[in-house]
């Protein structure tokens, strides 16, 4: 296990952050991820990360967070909703024609399907 001893670092002397190999961390430290598949969000500043080697990907970091300091996610506001809808609409309606399309409109094509078509055709 040759990364093990190189992201073993408990007491961050190396890490700015104490820091464990994956799978190694504390079993109360959480990822984000392992946050929300149990129901919860951090409502805390980081307390650790782990920390692999990817073949791929090189080194990879998760943060990690107490799970006692963990909580349901936070209820959103009137405001917070209205303004997510908002930008929802904005990524449904295209610059081109000015529709509201039912899906997303894709970053690549940065208008609507029909829109895009239209260009294809012409071109
Ligand atoms: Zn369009």
């Amino acid at each position: 296990m040759g990364g093990y001893r190189r992201f073993w670092d408990p007491d961050a002397e190396r890490f700015p952050v104490p820091t464990w190999p994956w799978k190694l961390a504390p079993a109360h430290l959480k990822t984000r991820d392992q946050l929300v598949a149990m129901g919860l969000r951090p409502h805390q500043p980081i307390t650790g990360q782990v920390m692999w080697n990817n073949k791929k990907l090189g080194v990879r970091r998760a943060y990690l967070y107490d799970v006692a300091l963990a909580g349901p996610p936070k209820p959103r506001s009137p405001a917070q909703i209205a303004s997510l809808q908002a930008a929802r609409r904005k990524r449904r309606t295209c610059p081109t024609c000015g529709e509201v399309r039912a899906y997303t409109l894709s970053t690549a094509l940065k208008e609507c399907t029909t829109c895009a078509d239209g260009q294809a055709v012409a071109a």
